[in-house]
């Protein structure tokens, strides 16, 4: 059970060498809590594994942006995926490298492509015709080349959550292969544009091997119909989405994931980039939070804690299940099942339902694989200030974020003057 960096001593759920109980008592709950030591082997899995196949590991930002987190993945080698201005911003504040940098994302303003081309980034993944027009337009008046790869659309099914699916025709990202040999010619014909890649995203939570193969079998056929058009292209990007374990989930081995490039990608010389997010850092956090109430009742037993989703929306957005652990043992209570909801006025404010636990008010639960798509997706609703981070490097403890201070949620609000 749990992982490697998370695991039970005693009675007792650890991080590293530190207790949970004792970061609830320093730093307070609800707090996020990751494992460098965690994301450290993550980092070095996907560099060994594929070894001599990809080229960069471009980490997405967007899974979770913590300058801690980006600085530590910088220092690992990797480069990063980023698909706004503001994220650009913060990879640069956490000392990632622009050159390493590629930008995603369907609604790129000009001033985040005028940022990302001062800045230097490695290219853009362009996923429309008016955006190639507004990205050379925005290049030609600051006398600059962009780099550009276009995200196509192998229009495969990831087989993973509608919400999270976004390699089908009739998602709103990338463009078809119908239009990107076209769209290729125009691109190269631009003196402001320099055509270097090509890149896809086909979903996220991707458990399954043979989307992955079906989708990088066209994206070849694509690259060598280019060539044949005299369109030789630098890159060839494979984008995210690689699963982890949430509960039974077999997550697709990244020995296997780089044998089936090297089979698909046999012979070609173009570099190969991966864009991955959520695999990366997963696993590296849970989510420590105190039970405040307990209120069993005849059809469900509710234990009312300190987080809610206001720092951990995924079960409510995208029906995730989170692994819920008890962090101190409670060898004298009896097993119920219980939701586990937050304070927030919503019914649909939960993290977990129908859990057999023994529980008991003031007990801390540890929610698991809260690395991804976790604290980044916080938000002020209810004027909740945002959770605490602290990162664990065996027995040290570091603060990464302070928990957001209740004046800062109206710091730039303005009460009318008559
Ligand atoms: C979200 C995203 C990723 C990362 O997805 P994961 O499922 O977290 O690996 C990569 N590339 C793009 C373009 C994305 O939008």
């Amino acid at each position: 059970m749990m992982t490697n960096f998370f695991q039970e001593r005693n009675g007792t759920l650890y991080a590293e060498e530190v207790a949970l109980p004792d970061i609830a008592e320093r730093f307070g709950t609800p707090c996020y809590v990751y494992s460098r030591a965690a994301l450290t082997a993550a980092a070095h899995e996907f560099h060994t594994a594929l070894d001599g196949t990809v080229d960069l590991v471009c980490y997405a930002v967007k899974a979770n942006g913590n300058l801690a987190i980006l600085n530590l993945l910088a220092r690992l080698g990797c480069g990063f995926d980023i698909v706004s201005g503001g994220e650009l911003a913060r990879v640069l504040a956490a000392g990632g490298d622009p050159a390493k940098t590629v930008f995603s994302g369907v609604g790129k303003t000009v001033a985040e492509m005028e940022a990302a081309l001062h800045a230097g980034i490695l290219c853009f993944n362009v996923e429309s015709a008016a955006e190639l027009s507004a990205l050379a337009a925005t290049a030609a008046r600051l006398g600059k080349v962009a780099p550009v790869s276009f995200r196509v659309n192998p229009d495969v099914d990831a087989k993973t959550h509608p919400y999270i699916s976004t390699g089908l025709k009739e998602n709103k990202f990338g463009v078809s292969f119908d239009e990107a040999q076209m769209l290729y010619r125009q691109a190269a014909a631009l003196s402001s544009l320099r055509v270097t890649g090509v890149d896809m995203h086909i979903g996220s939570q991707i458990t399954e091997l043979a989307p992955y193969r079906e989708a990088a079998e066209k994206l070849l056929q694509l690259v060598k119909a280019l060539e044949a058009d005299g369109i030789v292209l630098e890159h060839i990007d494979i984008g995210g989405g690689l699963g982890v374990r949430y509960r039974d989930e077999q997550p697709i081995p990244l020995t296997v994931f780089a044998q089936m490039l090297r089979d698909v990608f046999a012979g070609r010389s173009e570099r190969l980039f991966m864009e991955p997010g959520r695999r990366l850092v997963a696993d590296a956090g849970v989510l420590l939070t105190r039970i405040l109430y307990l209120k069993p009742g005849a059809s469900k037993n509710f234990a009312v804690v300190d987080a809610a989703m206001t720092d951990l929306i995924r079960p409510v957005l995208y029906e995730a299940w989170h692994p819920v652990w008890a962090v101190t043992k409670n060898a004298a209570g009896n097993e119920k099942i219980w939701d586990i909801v937050g304070p927030v006025c919503e019914s649909s404010d939960f993290l977990a339902q129908a859990r057999p636990l023994a529980l008991r008010e003031g007990d801390l639960l540890a929610v698991g694989v809260a690395g991804a798509y976790a604290m980044v997706m916080g938000s002020n609703y209810n004027a909740r200030p945002r959770a605490c981070e602290v990162m664990v490097d065996g027995d040290e403890i570091t603060m990464i974020r302070a928990r957001e201070k209740i004046e800062k949620l109206w710091e730039s609000e303005q009460i009318l003057q008559k």
